[in-house]
């Protein structure tokens, strides 16, 4: 009876520790797309260039984005 009651211990604390372990797990994964963005991985074309770059690394410019440093306006 004693070893049962082992048994059905360890399955309870097995079980609690799973749906811990669950519950971290979701909740990181909840967070990891809020501080990725969508927004700034979001492709945008460079308006001198015609490349597509992400919007984070975009420069906005009065008619739209252009890419980094490496693409100047003439
Ligand atoms: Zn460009």
């Amino acid at each position: 009876m004693a070893k049962l009651l082992l048994l059905v211990a360890i399955v309870i604390v097995v079980a609690l520790l799973a749906r811990h372990l669950f519950a971290k797990k979701q909740a990181q994964g909840q967070a990891a797309p809020r501080s990725d963005g969508t927004e700034e991985a979001k492709l945008v074309r460079c308006v001198e260039c015609g490349a597509f770059v992400p919007k984070a690394e975009a420069v906005a410019v009065g008619n739209g984005f252009r890419c980094g440093a490496g693409c100047k306006p003439h």
